[in-house]
């Protein structure tokens, strides 16, 4: 037992061990645990910096986010404004359409009750648009009535009407440059030898009588309509040529649902619309649904119609602002061929066709 104690003993000084030195070790292990604390505590201000700097992260990401949310809500609110535009755009547009629906409906009654050939036009709504409600359209804001769509064509009529007898004659002998307006009529019975359907697209499938156009403005219609397409803007044909007894028919009729006096503020008597001329066409695009509509005007293809018709010799006939100068309303979908001279003239001078040809309206 000695013998293990002195063992053990020797062991003790051999090895240094005492209590002190227990106690340096206990010291030591404080110091490494204070070492390690520090450590710790560097560490932890490490970990802090970058607390910090996660902080900044997060305040960063929150502003980020809150930032976010706001232009969120600012986009939020813009297509709010934006539905609100188009959903009023479209209550407008369903009114305007309904009422077109509503016209050519009572068109339609008018029609039965007449006895007279069934035609239910395609562009029986367009005359009436062209005079209708002028105070409030001069800004060409308002719509025009749509045109319906293209329906049956009309047989041949052959009453003539007993109706502004002391009208002028429009001077066939210009050729493309006839003045057809409310002051000059066409013979009822007058018919373009040359009409041919031009190879565009139109608005509706089919041929009908108001598919034609005479042959050389339907040749530049083709090359505008081309032209058209290679710069992106899609157009399409939708009402060209109106014989006088088509045209015999929607006047009957209006004046049968509205009286003469009213159906003399929306629609051309017979022998004076421009569509019998075959020199015109309306023409439309799928951006406003192929309507007959001032709202084309502001589209990229109004524009583009607008700035290009005149190298194919073609005139927007009732423009913006020329309600005074041609009778009649904003019609930007309302084309006439003049030739490219005469057209390039008239655009550029801003003329009408009546100024241009020093001639009433
Ligand atoms: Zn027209």
């Amino acid at each position: 037992m000695k013998k293990i104690v002195a063992v053990s003993t020797l062991a003790l000084l051999l090895a240094g061990c005492n209590p002190g030195d227990q106690e340096a070790q206990d010291n030591s292990k404080t110091e490494q645990a204070n070492k390690s604390a520090d450590e710790k505590a560097t560490s932890d201000n490490e970990k802090s910096d970058a607390e910090v700097a996660k902080e900044k992260e997060a305040k960063e990401a929150a502003e980020a986010k809150k930032e976010a949310e706001a232009k969120k809500e600012a986009e939020a609110k813009a297509e709010a404004e934006k539905k609100a535009e188009e959903q009023a755009a479209a209550d407008k547009k369903t009114a305007d359409e309904k009422a077109a629906e509503e016209k050519a409906a009572a068109d339609k009654s008018a029609e039965d009750k007449t006895t007279e050939e069934k035609s239910s036009d395609a562009s029986s709504t367009e005359d009436k648009a062209e005079d209708k409600s002028t105070d409030k359209k001069e800004d060409g804001k308002t719509d025009s009535a749509q045109d319906p769509e293209p329906a049956k064509p009309s047989k041949p009529e052959s009453e003539t009407p007993d109706v502004d007898k002391s009208n002028t004659k429009a001077d066939l002998s210009l050729g493309e440059l006839v003045v057809v307006n409310k002051k000059y009529s066409l013979p009822i019975d007058y018919k373009p030898s040359d009409l041919v359907v031009p190879n565009v697209s139109f608005s509706y499938s089919g041929v009908l009588e108001q598919s034609y156009m005479r042959a050389p403005a339907a040749k530049q219609m083709e090359k505008m309509f081309a032209d058209a397409k290679a710069d992106g803007v899609t157009l399409n044909a939708v009402s060209g040529f109106r014989s006088g007894s088509r045209q015999t028919v929607l006047y009957n009729n209006y004046v049968a649902r509205d009286g003469k006096a009213a159906a003399d503020q929306y629609s051309a008597r017979p022998g004076h619309s421009e569509h019998q001329t075959g020199l015109v066409f309306d023409i439309s695009a799928p951006s406003v649904g192929n309507g007959l509509t001032a709202e084309l005007g502001d589209t990229k293809e109004g524009k583009w119609i607008a700035n290009n018709a005149a190298k194919y010799g073609f005139i927007v006939r009732y423009d913006r602002g020329f309600q005074s100068r041609t009778g009649y309303t904003y019609e930007p979908w309302h084309i006439r061929y003049v030739g490219v001279g005469p057209a390039t003239q008239i655009k550029n001078n801003g003329q009408t066709l009546e100024e241009y040809m020093k001639v009433g309206h």
